[in-house]
């Protein structure tokens, strides 16, 4: 399998695929790696999470850059995502010594809950943010006493390599952790029907994810689904435009807007449409794309030439305001966009893009505000701009998304719960409830004798 570089269009490494027959082995390995893995004190277990955050933070610099060339994020993205990554397994690490149950006094006994690890569960991540997104399941999988077998995006696969290198090097028992390689039609699949295991945690598009719980299904896996997104931001006009205008350069643009929790509708009062327009305009014509390794770059390619031809397909014919520059050349390069005026019902404003195009939608008020915004199948993020402290909770209260951010676009915390309403999944992960999304609760009656 080669990978390619999206920045040059060259290959950067090539890897090998995983046969769907080695998965028999793959998945009994992990079986008894984590009967170990589970009998081991929880302390230790707690340190050898910890030792794979050190060991992603000593390596912080190259990760970082080979996630930026795999990816074609900018090398400083790269690094808060890598940073991220070591910040989850170290917030997860605690999850061993505090996993706990509880007792209940009944007559004759006490009844006992215990949380136990499912078994072997299986990971199937994309390739936007990769490694920030395998530590989102990895750490609380492994946390909880699993064992793990992960498939990451056949497009960035890079990353995962190195995580099971570093968790190796943790300490963690042979063959508990098991990185596979291959498309999803054929390896993923293979990997969610595998009788072996009991849990699928996923984050990739809807279309996948239904696909996913319907082969789940077939023998009751528990299923996780980070999906995808059409977030809304709703701008009052007695917001800080600036800022709302400003923070769309990370909140849309960010990863060339491959982001499940881009801000891709922008619903702007109406007597401050034209003021954050030009606000905005700035923002597109200051947005620097090019190269992810320069430290200037605020934005690099798109992920693959497939992903260019659906951003265009979208675009082309579409109401576009603002064209930002991007460069000629090798790299599968699309410049910011900015669609207006732009019907809610047009494609381009409902379906999610998954690149660097935004549409500005006004709006007259807030409770039509709240009813377009929640006119979607999608329900990730979303943020709601305005002085007005009583109408900022009223609105994030009404949305429905799993991620509100009020005056700003922060999405995701390691310690927040992070997942979606609606078609953008089931399940959440992150916070404080994550190791416990990989264990099953089992009662014990314990009788006293009387
Ligand atoms: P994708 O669904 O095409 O692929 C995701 C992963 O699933 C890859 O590893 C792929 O090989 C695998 N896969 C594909 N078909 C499969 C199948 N039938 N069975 C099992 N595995 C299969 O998604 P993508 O293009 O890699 O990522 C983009 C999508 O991910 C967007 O829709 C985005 O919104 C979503 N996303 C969601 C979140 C979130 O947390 N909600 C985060 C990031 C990305």
């Amino acid at each position: 399998m080669d990978v390619i570089e999206p920045a040059t269009e060259q290959v950067l490494e090539t890897v090998a695929t995983t046969d769907p027959g080695e998965l028999d082995a793959i998945v009994a390995r992990a079986r008894a790696a984590q009967r170990e893995w589970h009998a081991a004190a929880p302390r230790d277990r707690a340190q050898a999470l910890r030792r794979i955050a050190d060991g992603l933070e000593a390596e912080l610099d190259e990760l970082a850059r080979l996630e930026a060339r795999n990816v074609g994020m900018p090398i400083g993205d790269a690094r808060f995502c890598v940073q991220s990554a070591a910040d989850t397994f170290r917030y997860c690490s605690a999850g061993p010594e505090r996993l706990l149950g509880e007792t209940i006094p009944v007559a004759g006994g006490v009844d006992m809950t215990f949380r136990e690890p499912i078994g072997v569960v299986g990971l199937i991540t994309p390739w936007n943010f990769p490694l920030m997104i395998e530590s989102w399941k990895v750490a609380p999988a492994l946390a909880a006493g699993n064992g793990v077998v992960l498939k990451p995006s056949e497009l960035t696969p890079l990353t995962a390599h190195a995580l099971a290198r570093i968790g190796a090097a943790a300490g963690l028992p042979d063959g508990l952790f098991t990185v596979i390689h291959g498309e999803g039609p054929t390896v993923g699949r293979a990997l969610v029907d595998h009788p072996g295991i009991g849990k699928i945690g996923f984050t990739g598009s809807t279309a996948v994810g239904k696909d996913i719980a319907r082969r789940a299904a077939e023998k009751i896996a528990r299923v996780t689904l980070e999906l995808g997104g059409k977030s809304a931001s709703v701008v009052f006009a007695d917001a800080d435009l600036r800022a709302a205008a400003d923070g769309l350069r990370g909140a849309v643009f960010g990863n060339s807007g491959q982001d499940c929790c881009a801000r891709s509708r922008v619903f702007v009062q109406r007597p401050a449409v034209e003021e954050f327009l030009g606000l905005l305009d700035e923002v597109v014509a200051g947005t620097v794309v090019g190269d992810p390794l320069d430290e200037a770059t605020h934005m690099g390619p798109l992920i693959s030439a497939k992903q260019r031809d659906r951003v265009r397909g979208y675009v082309d014919g579409a109401p576009v305001r603002t064209t930002g520059s991007a460069p000629d050349g090798p790299g599968y390069w699309f410049a910011p966009t900015v669609l207006h005026p732009i019907a809610d019902d047009h494609p381009a404003a409902r379906e999610e893009i998954f690149g660097p195009v935004v549409s500005v939608l006004p709006f007259d008020t807030e409770d039509e505000a709240v009813t377009r915004a929640n006119d979607s199948v999608y329900g990730l993020a979303g943020s709601i701009w305005t002085g007005d402290a009583q109408r900022s909770l009223r609105v994030a209260r009404r949305i429905d998304a799993g991620a509100l951010a009020v005056n700003s676009y922060s999405g995701v915390r390691v310690h927040t719960p992070f997942g979606g309403f609606k078609q953008s999944g089931t399940g959440r992960e992150l916070g404080p409830h994550a190791v416990e999304s990989y264990t099953e609760v089992k009662n014990v009656f314990f009788s006293t004798g009387t």
